[in-house]
């Protein structure tokens, strides 16, 4: 392992045999300040406990009518000391976007404002039920509505489902909507077309929702093959669904007459509003012919990629789909009251919602801080997000380029996010390799082998929100870990050499997951 590496890069520390690198043993494993963490079964015991509880008198009656646990449950007793460190401990090992850049593309890490952060606490939101009389949660219901305005104009549609959970979860609402609409023409149709460069959640939500999935191939420069796509069309088609900006970054430029061709042949075309960062404020996707597409609070809006509670994937309509967005959804008085819309008081406007997504509207975390962001960025503001992120990840494809293949560099400037495939790697170096040597450098890694159109891909979405020294840096780095394997450097292979793990088995870890604790085999 010590074979001098072309690049002139060499772990701090020697790298032993099987390529654990060699320091001070020390007794509990901890390195420095960073600290090793068994599982929480491995540090306490079942027959312990946190707390001190006085004995149960055996003759005490119980209320519980029999329902009482007549085994130990076998969770751990630990102090309340020893409970904190643990969750902190393992919280250290975890890597956020409060911790440095978080370059995974199509996922739109950006900076979660602080503002947003005091605002969702406020008690007024944070503390309410969702079974409290409506008449005592005006001003949350006054937030979703105004949020779903805000998502309604942006994107140039006349109604927004507010419930969807997740992107994926507001992919599902869309696609029941369009199966509704079709349901009430007579026939659900079979078939739902999706490019092949697609999120995995696009197929996967059709086939959810009973339709079999057909393939769009992609043209040479990287966008919906029109023609292939016209071909495809008939009365069997319930819809398309289209990414766009598209997954490898690049604005589907005949959007509008995709849209048109699919309506033609009676079909509903659905988007996928995952990449929206790079068009809100220019480009709104109404006037595109789009007839519903989830957006990801989450991506766009800046609310954090899970937070203490659910997410939200918010879905706007046509006014051809409008009538079968699910229940419930707020209603605005002209006397500036709201109320929520149930089975039993919807009216014409939603007369054939194909149901209910939630329970609940249980992200009041979420929309309070997405319309925090869009209060305090205002409809300029946000325009310039669109720009200050398209600028930033062009400015990453120019300046690697060079190195790295960059299949659709000549299409034109890219979205938000700049696509890399592999190429010439020495060694028998693949783009996991790389990936994993960018970790040592401190880097979460991009997202690698999606899309699935491009050998070896690397998507990288720095968002507006990084400067111009954190994007540097980062060029830096991926820069010189490129040349690493260019060069052959055999010690990638092994990388990463100083995150708190090494290589997991990441098959074994996807097709055969151990989900519960138990003994170690010795
Ligand atoms: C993130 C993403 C999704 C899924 O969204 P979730 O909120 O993670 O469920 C779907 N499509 C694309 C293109 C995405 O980037």
């Amino acid at each position: 392992m010590s074979a001098p590496n072309k690049s002139g890069w060499k772990p701090q520390m020697e790298a032993a045999e099987g390529g654990v690198p060699q320091g001070p043993q020390t007794t509990t494993g901890n390195r420095a300040l960073m600290l090793e963490e068994p599982l929480i079964f491995e540090i306490g015991h079942a027959e312990t406990t946190g707390v001190d509880l006085p004995g149960i008198d055996p003759a005490a009656t119980t209320r519980l009518n029999g329902l009482e646990r007549s085994e130990p449950i076998g969770l751990v007793g630990l102090t309340e000391p020893e409970s904190v460190r643990h969750y902190t401990r393992l919280s250290r090992q975890n890597y956020g976007i409060d911790l440095g850049f978080f370059p995974l593309g199509s996922c739109t890490m950006k900076h979660n404002p602080r503002l947003n952060e005091k605002v969702a606490r406020l008690p007024g939101f944070a503390d309410i039920h969702p079974l409290a009389p409506q008449s005592t949660v005006q001003g949350a219901l006054q937030v979703i509505h105004e949020l779903g305005d805000w998502l309604c104009k942006l994107t140039g549609m006349p109604s927004v489902a507010m419930s969807p959970k997740a992107g994926a979860h507001g992919e599902l609402c869309g696609i029941l909507a369009i199966r509704a609409a079709h349901t009430a023409r007579g026939n659900p149709r079979e078939v739902v077309l999706v490019p092949e460069s697609a999120h995995g959640t696009n197929p996967a939500t059709a086939a959810f929702a009973g339709y079999k999935v057909d393939n769009i191939p992609a043209t040479p420069e990287g966008r919906v093959d029109v023609d292939a796509l016209k071909a495809r069309l008939g009365p069997d088609v319930a819809a398309v669904m289209i990414t766009n900006p598209n997954t490898c970054g690049l604005f589907e430029k005949d959007f509008r007459t995709i849209a048109d061709a699919v309506h033609d042949a009676g079909g509903y075309v659905y988007c996928d509003g995952a990449n929206f960062n790079a068009i809100v404020g220019r480009v709104r996707p109404g006037d595109l012919g789009v007839d519903a597409m989830h957006i990801n609070l989450h991506k766009t809006f800046s609310t954090p990629h899970g937070g203490g509670g659910p997410g939200s994937g918010p879905v706007v309509f046509s006014e051809a789909l409008a009538p079968f967005a699910p229940l419930p959804f707020v209603r605005k008085y002209e006397d500036g009251t709201y109320d929520l819309v149930e089975e039993e008081k919807r009216e014409a406007s939603r007369g054939q919602a194909f149901g209910r997504m939630t329970a609940f509207h249980g992200q009041m975390g979420m929309f309070t801080r997405a319309l925090t962001y869009m209060l305090s960025h205002g409809a300029d503001g946000l325009k310039q997000v669109a720009e200050d992120a398209v600028l930033n990840a062009n400015y990453i494809l120019r300046s690697l380029e060079d190195i790295l293949h960059a299949p659709f560099a000549d299409s034109g400037p890219c979205m938000h996010e700049a696509l890399f495939g592999d190429k010439d790697f020495g060694g028998g170096l693949s783009t996991l390799d790389l990936a994993k040597g960018l970790i040592d450098e401190g880097y979460h890694p991009m997202t690698v082998y999606f899309p699935l159109v491009v050998h070896g891909a690397m998507l990288v979405e720095p968002t507006e929100t990084e400067s111009k020294a954190s994007i540097d840096q980062f060029i830096t780095a991926f820069r010189s870990v490129t040349e690493r394997a260019l060069a052959g450097d055999e010690s990638l292979k092994q990388a990463p050499y100083y995150a708190p793990r090494r290589r997991l088995d990441e098959t074994a870890a996807a097709r055969k997951p151990k989900l519960a604790w138990s003994e170690p085999e010795v």
